[in-house]
């Protein structure tokens, strides 16, 4: 059992220079859960060295979408502005000796790098001009270990490198631009980072990270690798998979609630059949030791399924407001509240996402031009049948009154027994195609129920007299 910890320190580190996606997102969760069940801190490191890719459009997309969706942290820094420290360090290495300037221009480590692929070797540079006493150039730590390189991962168990295969280390282009290997480490040690949390694509670069926190003399980090995100084929999720993009789930109309409990169960597993978690839920549940090292897969439909589960346990109200942004978007912007509650009301058991909200919002808020052809049920019905079974229905309407009008139940109560009199199709299909103009559409008492009385009256009189002509 994990015992809680309040000096544990996690940290999640983006490089701003995409849009967040939901593999970051899973890990971000991963040690926002880890930290928060052990009353612990979650550090936020914008990781932006790469000046050409990061921008400040895919950072603020961190931060705004980290917020969506509750997941919060104690400490935010900006790799940029550490520049000096990272120097200090590498200054540190260089006049140690641990580091040196390496005398090899790109073009010769291109030419080393073919021949050792060309020659199946060990793709490595080991420089032979260490000791030369360059002033600048691509700063390399001296790598003479000999001994294996090994780590404890809490979730893969020991992993073990030959540190030879690694030949000397670059960890700056030049004085000021250091490289990903020696800032994360640098970093992670100044920042106190107790655990790194991470994907598994970074195992690779773990044993780098060893050798230079041994050559800073820092302390380590217990590592933790968490299993890869997989498409449904299998492979490595990607963007060819469809949306990855947290913004692009957030404007589908995805709960934030049912994006965080899907992303937990990508390779965390409570041990119980639960599948629903709240973020409440899930920081008192998780554990290290509960995450599984296979590949974690990806399903839409489960996404899917656990968003209609959380826009369910919504209240009619709840579910109105978060529909109405996506209303206003389909181009419906002056909605009444009561408008949007009835459309949320019929609608609550047809939604996968909010914005499925679009498919059947012209039938409440728009009528359609249809030819009179549409009304005879099966094709065939009388006209004149048809005007009776209209009037008829009109009728009934008219003597709801309009307290008992916002109760679909009711509506549905009054008219039916009518049509089964009548035969349903005789007089439902009719009465819902005067009232939508359309072939397909929702029912006629979930129609009548959101556009009102006086509304589904005109309707239906449109439809008579189109009949009539
Ligand atoms: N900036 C790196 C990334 O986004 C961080 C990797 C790490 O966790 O060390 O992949």
């Amino acid at each position: 059992m994990e015992t809680k910890d309040p000096k544990i320190r996690t940290r999640f580190p983006p490089s701003p220079t995409g849009w967040l996606h939901v593999g970051n997102v899973r890990t971000a969760l991963f040690n926002y859960l880890f930290s928060r069940h052990h009353n612990g801190a979650l550090v936020l490191r914008i990781e932006d060295t790469d000046k050409e890719r990061s921008r400040k459009e895919f950072q603020d997309d961190i931060t705004e979408q980290l917020s969506w969706l509750g997941l919060s942290w104690d400490e935010c820094y900006r790799q940029s502005e550490r520049l000096e420290i990272h120097k200090t360090y590498l200054r540190q290495l260089l006049e140690s000796g641990k580091a040196f300037y390496c005398a090899h221009s790109k073009e010769e480590l291109e030419t080393e790098h073919k021949r050792q692929m060309e020659e199946r070797a060990i793709p490595r540079h080991i420089c032979g001009q260490r000791d030369e006493g360059r002033e600048s150039g691509v700063i390399r730590l001296r790598n003479d270990t000999d001994v294996t390189l090994s780590f404890a991962d809490r979730i893969r168990g020991d992993i073990t490198f030959d540190p030879q295969l690694l030949g000397d280390i670059s960890i700056a282009r030049e004085l000021e631009s250091p490289l990903y290997n020696f800032v994360v480490v640098v970093d992670d040690a100044e920042m106190n980072i107790t655990h790194v949390i991470r994907g598994e694509d970074h195992i690779p670069n773990t044993p780098k990270q060893l050798l230079i926190q041994q050559a800073l003399g820092f302390s380590r980090p217990i590592y933790a690798h968490l299993p890869l995100l997989l498409g449904a084929d299998r492979s490595k999720l990607s963007k060819r998979h469809g949306d990855t993009a947290v913004r692009d789930y957030r404007a589908a109309g995805y709960m934030p609630e049912a994006i965080v409990n899907f992303l937990a169960l990508l390779g965390w597993n409570p041990g119980t059949d639960q599948e629903l978690f709240t973020l409440e839920d899930l920081v008192r549940e998780f554990t290290l030791e509960k995450v599984q090292k296979g590949g974690a897969i990806f399903n839409e439909e489960k996404l899917a399924w656990m968003n209609r589960a959380y826009l369910r346990s919504l209240s009619i109200e709840q579910l109105a407001s978060n529909l109405t942004p996506f209303i206003e978007q389909a181009g419906k912007k002056d909605l009444s509240t009561d408008f949007i509650k009835r459309i949320a009301y019929v609608e609550a058991p047809r939604l996968s996402r909010l914005k499925d909200v679009e498919t059947n919002l012209p039938f409440y808020t728009e009528t359609s031009v249809y030819d009179s052809t549409l009304l005879r049920w099966k094709g065939t019905q009388d006209y004149t049948e048809i005007i009776g079974h209209l009037k008829n229905v009109r009728q009934l309407l008219c003597d709801i009154p309009e307290a008992d009008f916002y109760d679909m139940h009711h509506i549905e109560a009054v008219i039916m027994p009518y049509a089964t009199a009548h035969s349903r199709g005789n007089v439902l299909w009719p009465l819902r195609v005067a009232l939508c103009g359309s072939e397909k559409s929702p029912g006629p008492f979930e129609i009548i129920y959101v556009i009102g009385k006086t509304e589904a009256l005109q309707r239906i009189d449109k439809a008579i007299k189109l009949l009539d002509t």
